[in-house]
């Protein structure tokens, strides 16, 4: 049952048990109901007190019934608040460790709150595109005061009850069993005569309500311009301000149900889902066991070695870090110390911190050394006889059921786990760079990856607070994949008619982070080149502008070479266009006989944003990816993907298949139209009125 009735003394206990979190579902809403029906009913009942079992008071919806009949089904969350909040008994909320959303909201309604210190006390709707939807906007300003309550409303963030100790929202911080307070301080307010206290009928305590209301307006000017749920938020506010709690109330619920249906909160439900769903794999069972990993190894301190070890060591884990020269090691370890120390200069680590974690670091030349880790992961060189030399070695030296990782970028996994003689224990662990800041990991599942490594990873991941996507071995995974695809169609527009900073400027228009040019010259257009070359190599086929490969031949390597697609003043990251190049990529069109013409931004995009969904088809039909939620992750957490388009397979779905397919199509007969071999998959999803996210 999600929610138990008992009694104890003369108070009867609501228990909210509804696992994890206590979702407030049809069935527990029902019986918070009833119980309070109950209790009114019972004469022997003087005062209730409604508690939650296990991790939590309760974390809100039930998420399990989001998009369900169930979720609107009577009682709703109002109706049950209303009735707890006109119970002539008193009812008191005991809270413990997470009251969100529809559980702060249900508290609200509640005569009284006991609470236990270390509480995360949140109305996170907002990072759904929502609003609190049950007087969560009404009751909070005028338990909290209206200053707190904007800010909690519209950034979403969780605060501890303890910091809300001095305000109306808890009449008590229990010590000791929460249970135990609650019960005694029901038994003590029974005592005391009616009518019990409603939050609804208290003042919102403020000094200046016009200021504070306009100064939240002002902070979330620059932050939420594509974003419409924190401003709803804040008028939500300020109409329970000015006209009461029931015309609040009432403006509440409205703004509710135009949030529900904006493409913005569509949007970032399905990211929140996607990530959530990323976690899964089909054939994976939840309950697979898991290899311990308590002990890590990591094989090579450059770029991306260094940044792995400190997400092992953020999360408290030991690393060995090996690498082939003592030069290279003392580099290493120095870079790793920098980072830590810039860290630390921002106020988000200690100096004790930053030691502790310099502690749990220990280089080394020897492979013997890492005899005992439970997983190492491998990061020199993105050379396949490098990595066979490597492998070689952690097959010889690995203890049995160690898991063997690689975070190549390109290299086949089934080759580098074929010179091993346990393929099994060998995964790819694709970490983004900065790999201590980035969010996203692909964990690439080699042919004869077993599930436990897999599940093991997967958990790990979360340890190390990654989002980790599932991938199969292909060039490029599933991110770098997509982007090359991209990446080709912007060099293909400069030669076809448009500059580096109206690519830029229309595609962050679209609301990417930082547009193809401006990334390159930040990452080293080197790099790109280097793939290009092997590119021409080994897949001929593949067509190519060699504009980019002009530019690198002037040395333009980007940022750190002073110039790039942009021209940089000295020590500054400022992007100026350069007439240099705008008369180089002129020069080149002529060369090749192209009549440049004016290139629209909507075909600018188009073709960016199409040609990722393309690629994205394609990975998704060939099984690279086992969903196309796991795509949009991809480029949510490590591509900039404009957030409140959901990732570049829901904005496909969200903009009709049919009509990016017709696109598609239409380029492929342009010039350079080879580069679209538009995805089967595309073709017949748009032929049967489907989507990418079923
Ligand atoms: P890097 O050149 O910065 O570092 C490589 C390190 O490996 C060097 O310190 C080198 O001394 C060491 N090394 C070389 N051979 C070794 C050996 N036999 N044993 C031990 N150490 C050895 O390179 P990086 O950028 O950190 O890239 C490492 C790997 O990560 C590559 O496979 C690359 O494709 C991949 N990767 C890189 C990025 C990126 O943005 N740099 C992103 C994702 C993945």
């Amino acid at each position: 049952m999600p929610v138990q009735y008992t009694i104890r003394d003369n108070v009867a206990v609501i228990t909210l048990d509804n696992p994890p979190v206590n979702g407030l579902g049809h069935s527990t809403r029902l019986g918070i109901v009833e119980g309070v029906e109950r209790a009114r009913d019972d004469a022997n009942v003087a005062a209730v007190v409604i508690i939650g079992a296990g991790k939590a008071f309760s974390g809100g919806a039930d998420i399990t019934e989001f998009n369900t009949p169930k979720a609107t089904q009577e009682p709703t969350l109002a109706t049950v608040i209303k009735a707890v909040e006109n119970s002539e008994k008193p009812v008191i909320a005991a809270i413990h460790a997470i009251a969100m959303g529809g559980g702060l909201e249900l508290a609200l309604g509640a005569h009284y709150r006991v609470a236990a210190p270390g509480a995360q006390i949140a109305l996170p709707e907002v990072k759904l595109g929502l609003l609190p939807g049950a007087g969560g906007t009404q009751r909070l300003p005028r338990a909290v005061g209206l200053e707190t309550a904007l800010d909690m409303i519209v950034t979403g963030a969780p605060v501890k009850s303890e910091k809300l100790a001095h305000t109306a929202l808890f009449d008590e911080m229990a010590e000791g069993d929460l249970l135990d307070a609650a019960v005694r301080f029901a038994a003590r307010i029974a005592q005391t005569s009616g009518p019990h206290p409603k939050v609804r009928d208290r003042d919102i305590a403020h000094t200046d309500a016009e200021r504070i209301i306009r100064s939240a307006r002002e902070k979330i000017a620059q932050t939420a311009t594509h974003f419409p749920a924190p401003h709803k938020c804040i008028d939500a506010i300020e109409r329970g301000v000015n006209e009461g709690f029931e015309r609040g109330l009432a403006f509440e619920r409205e703004c509710f149900l135009a949030l529900v249906q904006t493409p913005e909160s569509r949007a970032l439900r399905h990211a929140f889902f996607a990530e959530r769903a990323a976690g899964k794999i089909a054939d994976v069972p939840s309950n697979t066991p898991a290899r311990k990993i308590e002990r890590i190894g990591v094989i090579g301190a450059g770029t991306m070695g260094g940044g792995i070890a400190m997400n092992f060591v953020n999360a408290d884990l030991p690393v060995l870090l090996l690498d082939t020269t003592p030069d290279a090691l003392d580099r290493g370890i120095a870079t790793i110390r920098r980072n830590f120390e810039a860290q630390a200069k921002k106020g988000k680590l200690t100096h004790e911190q930053v030691e502790a974690r310099m502690r749990l670091i220990t280089p080394t030349l020897a492979y013997g050394d890492l005899a005992e880790t439970d997983l190492i992961v491998e990061a020199v060189f993105e050379d396949i006889d490098v990595k066979e030399r490597v492998f070689r070695q952690l097959d010889d030296i690995a203890k049995p059921g160690a898991i063997l990782a690689s975070n190549t970028s390109t290299l086949d996994l089934d080759r580098i786990a074929a010179f091993t003689k346990r393929p099994g224990d060998v995964v790819g662990m694709h970490f983004f760079s900065p790999a201590n800041v980035m969010k996203l990991l692909e964990v690439v599942r080699g042919a004869k990856t077993e599930k436990d490594v897999l599940a093991s990873v997967m958990q790990l991941a979360k340890k190390i607070r990654k989002t980790a996507v599932v991938a199969g071995v292909c060039d490029g995974f599933i991110g770098n994949r997509m982007i090359e695809q991209y990446l080709r169609q912007a060099l293909f527009m400069l030669e076809e008619g448009a500059l580096p900073a109206q690519i830029d400027r229309a595609i962050e228009q679209f609301g990417f982070a930082m547009g193809p040019f401006r990334m390159s010259d930040l990452a080293g257009n080197d790099i790109g080149w280097a793939i290009r070359k092997r590119r021409y190599r080994e897949q001929p086929q593949m067509r190519y502008s060699q504009i980019a490969d002009r530019l690198c031949e002037a040395g333009r390597f980007g940022q750190k070479t002073g110039a790039g697609w942009y021209d940089y003043a000295d020590g500054s990251r400022e992007a100026k266009p350069s007439r240099m190049v705008d008369d180089m990529i002129a020069a080149y069109s002529k060369e090749r006989g192209i009549e440049r013409r004016s290139i629209g931004d909507e075909e600018i995009v188009e073709r960016l944003v199409y040609a990722l969904v393309n690629e994205g088809a394609k990975i998704l039909d060939e099984g690279i990816a086992s969903k196309a939620s796991d795509i949009d992750i991809v480029y949510l957490t490590g591509y900039g993907f404009p957030l409140w388009r959901g990732g570049p397979m829901f904005h496909a779905d969200a903009t009709g298949l049919q009509n990016v397919e017709r696109a598609v199509r239409q380029y492929a007969g342009q010039p350079n139209g080879d580069a679209w071999q538009p995805a089967a998959l595309l073709t017949r999803l748009a032929a049967s009125n489907g989507r990418f996210n079923a």
